[in-house]
């Protein structure tokens, strides 16, 4: 099903798979057991520019296709998704690492997108006034901005694109698609799906690469907008940049999600939530939990629990179902990761789980790391302050619920948070006062649904709007207000006055 060999992952231009110009390529790892299995082209600017000249040609007719039309499209895809939604979640796994069960989790959140998408009749109604003025009325739409394109991050390959491209196809829009050069292969299979949706060829195309074709989509005239998920240095970079060059861009950025436990919260549910979301996906989620925020005297009531749930954990190839946690994304990254350990150690931090020890029998050669718990973790610490995206989970412990809220208010990122406590009054404070954009009360992991928008605040989201949901619908389209009079011959003549509203 694949286009291409299973060899070269190509791009996807006007409705095909078309063959790599570039003489520069990445190679793509299977991370469980850390060999090359494909090898991606990575885009030249010519080829940038053909995509999107594909997908302005297609802008002609797409934007002005039926409400109708469009959500059969997006009806179409969304049944063929779910159809083939195990194949795709076993190709993320042999690319990304992550287990099965996850992998599948994600198309199913990318999905709910789609689905909302598919609401796109209701969404963009417009709005009404009549009488405004003596017998003139008004009215507003929400029109397509032109040509967007998205650029992806490698730890959802799925989900992360689908909360772009169908929204932006919902408003009339035409997409080009950078996806992560890591694990490229979902993309691809999703653009056939899309084709035999029957969406028409260059409505949506994908550019494979790395920064020169980025760099071609910030400067490319054409584009008229841009969707960014990645690391916070680079959607920085992406927003000031686009920006700069008069595009309209969202830029979501990395993250260090902080759980504050407080002393009466339920033990054995904090320590179930702050496994799974601390070693889910082995870390490699922008909402997973890093640090524990535990306060009065929890952390020695918690830590016991932890440590017994860690060592029931299976990790391995993510496409054995046994497997609870898989590999990292590449070596690289599993050692950066790995001296995080090691630097938290010198830095005053204790090791309580040491996830560099583990070794997975018969993958020794997969980017495993087991997952890692440290102790007295503080501010000023490299693991405190950095994102580390592996399976790394710091416990700090303060004295008041004050002094947990500091702590946030003081870290540089504000994707998500969560507390956890049987006070009411007390998780109500919390959601009320806190600086942070996503927020779980006994939640780990408060990724919002497909109708609300997700986004986080200070060094994590650059832009206005949030990605995906009302948000997404209004970042994808311009707003148009329409005056409208049908003068009677008693209202003519000529009137040089700025008019009077009567
Ligand atoms: P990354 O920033 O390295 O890469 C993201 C995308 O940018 C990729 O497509 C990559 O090819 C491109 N890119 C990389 N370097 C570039 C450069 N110098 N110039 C132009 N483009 C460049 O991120 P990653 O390692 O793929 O993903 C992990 C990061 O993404 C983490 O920081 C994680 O928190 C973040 N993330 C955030 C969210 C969110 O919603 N806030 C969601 C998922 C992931």
């Amino acid at each position: 099903m694949l286009p291409g060999s299973m060899d070269t992952i190509r791009n996807w231009i006007n409705g095909r798979a078309a063959e790599s110009k570039s003489e520069r390529h990445g190679e793509v790892f299977n991370p469980a057991t850390g060999e090359v299995q494909k090898s991606v082209g990575f885009s030249t600017v010519p080829e940038v520019d053909e995509a999107v000249a594909n997908a302005k040609a297609a802008l002609a007719s797409w934007q002005h296709a039926s409400i109708a039309t469009r959500t059969r499209v997006l009806f179409a895809y969304r049944e063929l998704v779910n159809r083939n939604k195990n194949e795709i979640a076993k190709l993320l796994t042999m690319e990304h690492g992550k287990v099965l069960s996850d992998a599948l989790g994600e198309v199913t959140r990318g999905l709910e997108v789609v689905e909302y998408a598919c609401g796109l009749a209701e969404l963009l109604k417009g709005e009404i006034s009549e009488n405004v003025s003596t017998e003139v009325d008004s009215y507003s739409m929400r029109q397509p901005v032109g040509v967007v394109a998205g650029i992806t991050p490698f730890n959802f390959p799925a989900m992360v694109p689908m909360w772009m491209y169908p929204m932006a196809l919902a408003c009339g829009n035409t997409f080009v698609l950078k996806p992560s050069e890591r694990d490229p292969s979902v993309t691809l299979y999703c653009a056939q799906l899309l084709k035999e949706a029957g969406l028409p060829d260059g409505v949506f195309n994908v550019v494979h690469g790395d920064k020169v074709a980025v760099d071609r989509l910030l400067d490319h005239p054409d584009v008229g907008a841009l969707s960014f998920v990645g690391s916070t240095p680079i959607a920085k970079y992406i927003y000031e940049t686009g920006t700069r060059n008069g595009k309209r861009v969202q830029a979501l950025g990395g993250a260090k999600n902080h759980m504050v436990v407080l002393p009466d919260a339920d033990m054995d549910l904090a320590a179930d939530a702050a496994v799974g979301a601390g070693y889910g996906s082995a870390g490699e989620r922008c909402m997973a939990i890093s640090v524990l925020v535990a306060v009065g005297n929890a952390a020695d009531r918690l830590i016991p629990k932890i440590m017994e749930r860690i060592a029931a954990l299976k990790v391995g190839n993510g496409l054995d179902p046994e497997s609870q946690m898989g590999p990292l994304i590449t070596r690289a990254h599993r050692d950066k990761v790995a001296s995080y350990v090691g630097r938290g150690a010198e830095e005053g931090a204790a090791v309580l789980v040491d996830g560099r020890t583990l070794k997975v029998k018969g993958h020794e050669n997969g980017f495993f790391l087991g997952p890692t718990l440290l102790d007295h973790v503080k501010p000023g610490m490299s693991c405190y302050q950095d994102e580390i995206f592996g399976p790394v989970l710091g416990v700090s412990r303060v004295a008041t619920y004050e002094e947990a809220i500091r702590m946030i208010h003081e870290h540089p990122y504000g994707n998500g948070t969560a507390i956890f406590t049987n006070d009411g009054g007390a998780a109500r404070k919390f959601r009320h006062e806190i600086q942070v954009g996503m927020v779980g009360i006994n939640v780990p992991i408060p990724v919002p649904m497909s109708y609300y928008s997700f986004g986080g605040w200070k060094q994590s989201l650059f832009g206005d709007l949030h990605i995906y949901g009302p948000d997404g619908i209004r970042f994808y389209t311009r707003n148009k207000v329409v005056i409208e009079r049908w003068p009677d011959p008693r209202f003519r003549g000529v009137d040089l006055g700025f008019p009077q509203n009567k």
